[in-house]
């Protein structure tokens, strides 16, 4: 899967796209997935990286999510534990069960949370994680051994799942490639075109590397760009009013000993409201999130200071050792392209149900819902978008397809178990081409061996697509994200045939995305 490649597939096309798809995150590369499987013929832009806007920011659960069972929406929660169950089943090496503490330090928390969660694991039905169960201080200690003691009664586990979002993101555009899909990134588009009826019938396209202009016809034009959708479809109707009520989400990474043990903790009720999750996520602390409406989307969100405070605040009643500013490794936001519902203003209580709305120009827009139902709303939409385009009807077959990597025993790579299958492939790289096997920061276990095999066979084009999506350095790390910025840019130069000037340019570009990471 090279860029090169994927761009004069899509010069060389020379009839209308059964679809265009516009948007490369999970609900885009889903969708991809989907209709290259039964057979379509389908072109999928993102105008940066695949995984550059929300999808890579997540808090990375697979769930039911236990907040919507609160608000009373079981049919969500039902869809989701299904759908936890499939991804865990089609891309296990991604995919992993965490206990998920709740604990408890007033008389009636136990009881009261234990019954709900106890409904959450019946609902799962046969796509159950593990069984939820009440329990006392000692057994809360021994999962959580960081946790406060002070006036700690007891708690309540209940199962979940955990996965990397911008490592499954990848592994899904991959997937849709070797579907058949056309797939490519650093592509933009800047229009849509019109047939006679004022129905639209193709995107205007650039690729931002050339700044070539590339005109894409299309039998439907599907939008999946999530938070930023309103924008196409202000394109295709000046009159159209907004879909999306944008919201913020704030996640802190503190290194490991904050949160010891294999399990995190859940709080059902922050004092604003929220569910907050302190999580251990490769060898790190991931504390979060915070839900503020915003009005603007930008392509780099920031946690504003008040985020940083609440998300500290919350984190020292529950650790022993309260996390301080100077202890974040790395702060990164990312904003929900929650769909409207009238006027409401408190973002958390919308439904992360997903919708697919068609425009009277024809312009078929997914938004909303979660990464964990990706694959559902994919189906939906995709039958909706052959239904559009009269295309010939064939059934969804992502139920059972596994996804690029699959792997059963994947754990037995260490550090290079998310890869899955791809994994031997990278160890032979290391092993083979001098240099390659050597760590670019003692703090983080990558290679360069990883930069090589990003550039090589997942259309990493820059120093951030490496270090932030294909790799998650700076996710976990931004100063070491920093340190290892200049290899990463030789490592990429040697790859791509690049000359001193473009490293030092990717690398001062990196510096100034890396700054909004680094909590000062
Ligand atoms: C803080 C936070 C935590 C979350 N945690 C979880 C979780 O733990 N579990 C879960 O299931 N869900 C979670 N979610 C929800 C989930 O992350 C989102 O629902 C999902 O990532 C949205 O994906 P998307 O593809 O719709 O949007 P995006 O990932 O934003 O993708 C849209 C893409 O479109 C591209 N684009 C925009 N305009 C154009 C254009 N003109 N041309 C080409 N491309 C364009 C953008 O660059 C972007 O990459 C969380 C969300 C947030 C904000």
């Amino acid at each position: 899967m090279t860029r090169d490649a994927m761009l004069r597939r899509l010069q060389a096309h020379d009839r209308p796209w059964d679809m265009v798809i516009v948007g490369g995150g999970a609900t885009g590369a889903g969708v991809a997935v989907d209709a290259a499987s039964r057979g379509y013929d389908v072109l999928l832009v993102e105008q940066l990286d695949f995984g550059k806007g929300t999808s890579s920011r997540s808090t990375k659960l697979v769930h039911g999510g236990v907040r919507y069972l609160e608000q009373g929406n079981i049919s969500l929660v039902i869809e989701a534990l299904k759908e936890r169950g499939t991804l865990r089943q089609n891309a296990p090496h991604l995919v992993r069960d965490l206990g998920f503490v709740v604990p408890s330090y007033i008389w009636w928390e136990s009881p009261f949370y234990g019954l709900g969660l106890k409904l959450y694991d019946q609902l799962s039905g046969k796509y159950r994680f593990g069984p939820t169960r009440r329990l006392s201080k000692e057994e809360t200690l021994e999962l959580l051994p960081t946790i406060r003691t002070e006036g700690l009664r007891g708690g309540v586990v209940y199962y979940d799942g955990q996965f990397d979002d911008s490592r499954l993101l990848i592994n899904l555009v991959t997937t849709a490639a070797e579907q058949g899909a056309t797939t490519v990134n650093y592509v933009r588009a800047v229009g849509l075109t019109k047939d006679a009826d004022n129905y639209v019938n193709g995107v205007a396209l650039v690729d931002h590397e050339s700044g070539r202009d590339i005109h894409a016809a299309a039998r439907v034009v599907v939008n999946a760009t999530g938070a930023f959708c309103d924008g196409l479809r202000l394109m295709a109707d000046p009159d159209a009013k907004r879909m999306v009520a944008p919201s913020q989400g704030t996640h802190l990474v503190f290194d490991r000993t904050f949160l010891r043990g294999d399990n995190a903790i859940m709080v059902p009720h922050t004092t604003d409201g929220r569910v907050m999750f302190a999580i251990p996520w490769h060898g790190h602390t991931l504390v979060g999130t915070t839900d503020v409406p915003v009005d603007d989307v930008p392509i780099e969100p920031r946690g504003t200071d008040e985020e940083i405070a609440l998300i500290l605040e919350t984190a020292g009643r529950y650790l022993e050792r309260p996390p301080t500013r100077a202890d974040i490794l790395s702060v990164f936001a990312g904003i929900r392209p929650l769909v409207r519902a009238g006027d409401a203003t408190n973002t958390a209580a919308l439904s992360r149900d997903h919708t697919v709305h068609i425009d009277r120009s024809g312009l078929l827009t997914i938004a909303g819902g979660k990464w964990t139902t990706y694959r559902n709303m994919a189906e939906d939409c995709v039958n909706q978008a052959a239904t559009l385009a009269e295309l010939e009807e064939r059934p969804c077959i992502t139920r059972t397809l596994n996804i690029h990597g699959y792997h059963q025993n994947a754990e037995k790579f260490g550090a290079l178990s998310l890869y899955g299958s791809d994994a031997p492939a990278i160890q032979n790289l290391a092993l083979n081409e001098a240099g390659l096997g050597e760590r670019l920061h003692p703090d983080l276990p990558y290679t360069a061996a990883e930069v090589v095999w990003a550039a090589r066979a997942e259309m990493a084009r820059t120093v951030e697509d490496v270090l932030a999506r294909r790799t998650r350095a700076l996710f976990l790390n931004a100063r070491a994200a920093l340190a290892m910025a200049p290899r990463v840019a030789a490592l990429l130069a040697r790859e791509q045939g690049r000359d001193a000037a473009w490293q030092a340019a990717e690398v001062e570009r990196f510096a100034a995305v890396a700054a909004g990471y680094v909590a000062v």
